[in-house]
């Protein structure tokens, strides 16, 4: 399958197929999983700054909410289909699975170019969505999230238009807000910060460190906890600050994991974003392409470059870890091949197809599936919804120390089962993610 070809969704149910003989599913929840269990498709009006009225189309998609209520971000962009929705929401309920939160999966998206409209017209298009959506949403529901193009300025509008129609306040209804409305803090960096996690772990499997269910935990209390991380990684040969690592998108995963894994002492060699990529062998200062990217928009001409590339460019040098944290489908048959990174952590949703997966096995390479990589975003919500629940916040330090175990437990179950099964760690992750929503629905019973 080419890029081209590659229909999100249909991988999402492959994915679920592939794993669902191994753990000898039932086939009536087998089938009951590969499709959403509910959907919605709205068109709605928002007038322009020209006095233009424009008609949009959104999607919300519940895959499933067996485990809690369902939760997922919501996406702004040009090719958003209802396919991307659906793998999108199905994914979200694995990644809850794998880390052992209790929520199902669901995500939004809306076809419309945010980069072409203005702040207001963004406002009118997300109250005007949320409006229309509200007859799903809710705290107890289906709790929404930034995901491309969207922020917490966007939640802010969606929370304010939620609680206009309730009558009443509600922060519980998404997440990713800014913080002086409820919004968690450690939020805006968790799923990098989670990626590196599991970065981190996989760097110290990568040097044949066994570590035993014991010492899952991760080994150090609280109090020795300097900053906002723990080191914890002593003794290994392939340390963060040894990795060589490239990124694929420059927007919150990507740029936020280049800047934690720098300051971890990783040299980020080489980085891109939707208008192209820049390189430096000796490793680009990323607050300062922070800096440049914020003012002109794009990484491009960032003078601490001395190699320019394109988009994918990145995704086939020569580096320790590869990090993809733009869209999905960018390694495909046509590119896996010329992967040359020994590590492979998705921080976005989808990046690889599955054709391009058995590539990538096949040529050694050790991938931290997405499901398990960026799931340290979808965590922190889970920790800023528990903090509204209780209105009692934590302090950054505790956000980041929960998330660390988390991300660490998680991904050594993973990693000890695809040990276990000679399996890869997609496959790995899918196992664990699949038996814990499909042990939920049996537990559940069916209804009536
Ligand atoms: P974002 O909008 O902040 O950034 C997206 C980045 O990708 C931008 O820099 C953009 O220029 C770049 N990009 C777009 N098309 C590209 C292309 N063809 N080649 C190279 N770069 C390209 O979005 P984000 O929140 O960072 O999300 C990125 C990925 O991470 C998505 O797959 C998303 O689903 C996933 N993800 C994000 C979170 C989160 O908390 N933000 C959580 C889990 C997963």
């Amino acid at each position: 399958m080419t890029k081209s070809e590659a229909n999100p969704f249909k991988i999402a149910q492959q994915q679920l197929d592939n794993v669902a003989m191994r753990l000898n599913l039932k086939k009536g929840i087998h089938e009951f999983l590969r499709n959403p269990r509910r959907e919605l498709s709205v068109n709605f009006p928002v007038r322009m700054d020209s006095g233009e009225i424009k008609v949009f189309t959104g999607y919300r998609v519940q895959h499933n909410q067996a485990r809690g209520p369902c939760k997922g971000g919501i996406r702004y962009h040009w090719n958003v289909s209802l396919d991307e929705v659906r793998a999108l929401a199905m994914w979200m309920t694995w990644k809850c699975a794998v880390v052992n939160i209790p929520y199902g999966g669901a995500k939004g998206g809306v076809i419309c170019n945010p980069k072409e409209m203005s702040e207001r017209e963004l406002e009118r298009l997300t109250r005007r969505f949320t409006t229309e959506i509200s007859i799903i949403i809710g705290p107890e529901r289906d709790i929404p999230a930034p995901d491309v193009y969207t922020n917490a300025q966007t939640m802010a509008w969606i929370m304010d238009t939620y609680s206009s129609i309730k009558g009443y306040s509600v922060p519980g209804v998404v997440t990713g807000k800014p913080i002086h409305i409820g919004g968690s803090l450690g939020r805006n960096e968790a799923t990098a910060r989670g990626c590196m996690f599991t970065i981190r772990e996989a760097l110290k499997h990568f040097d044949h460190k066994v570590i035993p269910p014991e010492k899952w935990q991760p080994e150090c209390e609280i109090g020795e906890i300097e900053g906002d991380i723990c080191d914890g990684d002593e003794g290994t040969g392939y340390k963060i600050d040894n990795a060589t690592v490239a990124i694929q998108g420059f927007g919150n995963a990507g740029s936020i994991s280049a800047a934690l894994l720098s300051a971890k002492g990783a040299k980020i060699i080489a980085v891109s974003d939707s208008k192209g990529g820049v390189a430096n062998k000796e490793g680009l200062n990323i607050p300062q392409l922070i800096e440049h990217k914020s003012k002109t928009g794009s990484v491009i001409g960032f003078e601490g470059a001395n190699d320019n590339l394109e988009s994918k460019g990145v995704l086939e040098l020569e580096c320790d870890v590869l990090v993809p944290a733009a869209l999905e489908n960018q390694i495909t048959d046509e590119n896996a091949d010329n992967v040359k990174a020994k590590i492979v952590a998705e921080a976005a949703n989808g990046p690889t197809t599955p054709e391009a997966d058995k590539i990538l096995h096949e040529k050694n390479i050790f991938l931290i599936p997405d499901i398990l990589a960026n799931a340290g975003g979808v965590t922190v919500s889970y920790f800023e919804w528990v903090q509204g629940l209780q209105q009692f916040f934590w302090s950054e330090r505790d956000v980041n120390v929960q998330l660390r175990e988390i991300m660490t437990k998680a991904f050594h179950e993973v990693l000890d089962i695809s040990l276990k099964e000679e399996v890869d760690m997609r496959t790995g992750a899918y196992m664990v993610a699949v038996r814990r929503v499909a042990d939920a629905i049996m537990h559940r019973g069916i209804f009536p």
